[in-house]
């Protein structure tokens, strides 16, 4: 079957080159006899994989030597309350509300101690990072957390905010890897997989070495950091199969180039489809310019009541999951660092074709 341009938020696009690299290592990999789905997690051949995904990653993102990388379940919600579990020592933390995961995870941590929501955009449904110039943070916030890609607005930060000596938490889940990020600005930061690292199963934290180890006695072990930093994730049985896939990601990447390389591609993706969107009055880009997501781009058509006959034509041309948000509605495509060229490219000549028909 010929494969689509999968436009999905997530679970997204893998490279073909993964896909192929797995598909033909399915049965027996490395001459092993077995798939990765049936090795050991302890065993010397599974080692191998888990400790490559990690010093690749390490090697991607110039992650400093007293970072720790943990590899972990739940998905990027976990997080949500991992973090003010983990992190919570004067009881109170800053958090940046950008869109619905950042309000999510700050509604979760307000189980947990006292959120302050030093600023939010909201009023204006999501389509700008808000304006942190009156943003009053507490320099005794045990962390600041932001999300630093709106994956269902379509904005992301292009500066990080100045925090003095507070740890800078991040949820990067839809834009790790797509562009450098210098982790030594973070205490924390962490992603879900199945965006732009692999498959769902395995959720990725960084985390600097001094924030491990503050967790209450009483912390269920699965939801400590030091329970995956103590046993290089080896507690229990790790998400064995999805880390194996982000290590083929992590490949393939490098192959590419890595993330300066990947970036490059990206900008010239999402600008193909912005200068499209800024150069017609049929279409109306949503985010505000300046906080233009590279991964997510979302735009309206004239008339709400065209969104699905674009999406259903759309996917007659081989472009599919094009469907916005149910809690913004538009459209919204998503290019994650695995969507090719020739995909946006395909796009924006279905956008300039559809306009001709129905504008
Ligand atoms: C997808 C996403 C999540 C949710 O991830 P799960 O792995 O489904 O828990 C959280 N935050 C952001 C920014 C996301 O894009």
């Amino acid at each position: 079957m010929d494969r689509v341009f999968n436009f999905s938020p997530g679970p997204a696009t893998l490279p073909l080159p993964v896909l192929e690299r797995a598909q033909k290592e399915l049965v027996s990999c490395g001459g092993h006899g077995m798939s990765v789905m049936e090795m050991s997690h302890r065993s010397k051949m599974y080692m191998e994989i888990i400790e490559a995904a990690e010093a690749e990653l390490r090697e991607l993102m110039g992650i400093p030597d007293n970072y720790k990388v943990l590899f972990m379940g739940g998905g990027a919600t976990m997080q949500f309350s991992c973090v003010p579990i983990n992190l919570k020592q004067n009881g109170k933390a800053d958090y940046i509300v950008s869109g619905s995961f950042a309000k999510k995870a700050s509604q979760e941590a307000a189980k947990f101690l006292d959120v302050n929501v030093v600023a939010s955009s909201k009023d204006t449904n999501f389509n700008c990072i808000p304006d942190l110039a009156n943003a009053k943070f507490d320099p005794d916030a045990d962390y600041v957390h932001i999300t630093t890609n709106n994956t269902i607005y379509g904005t992301r930060y292009t500066k990080l905010p100045e925090v003095g000596d507070v740890p800078l938490v991040a949820d990067a889940s839809s834009n790790i890897l797509s562009e450098p990020m210098d982790v030594s600005r973070f205490g924390l930061l962490y992603a879900g997989a199945q965006k732009n690292i692999g498959i769902a199963g395995v959720t990725i934290v960084v985390i600097r070495e001094d924030l491990i180890g503050r967790a209450a006695e009483n912390t269920p072990v699965m939801l400590d950091y030091k329970t995956y930093a103590d046993s290089e994730s080896m507690y229990n049985t790790p998400p064995c199969y999805p880390i194996y896939i982000a290590k083929l990601v992590f490949d393939w990447l490098k192959e590419m180039g890595g993330v300066p390389a990947i970036q490059a591609i990206n900008e010239m993706k999402a600008n193909l489809l912005y200068d499209y969107l800024d150069n017609t009055s049929f279409y109306h880009a949503t985010a505000k310019k300046a906080d233009r997501s590279l991964m997510n781009v979302t735009f309206t058509l004239p008339e709400p009541a065209m969104d699905a006959l674009f999406v259903k034509e759309a996917a007659e041309n081989g472009l599919v999951n094009l469907k916005g948000h149910r809690s913004v509605g538009g459209i919204r495509a998503s290019i994650y660092n695995a969507m090719p060229m020739e995909g946006v490219q395909k796009l924006v000549d279905f956008m300039a074709d559809f306009e001709k028909r129905h504008g």
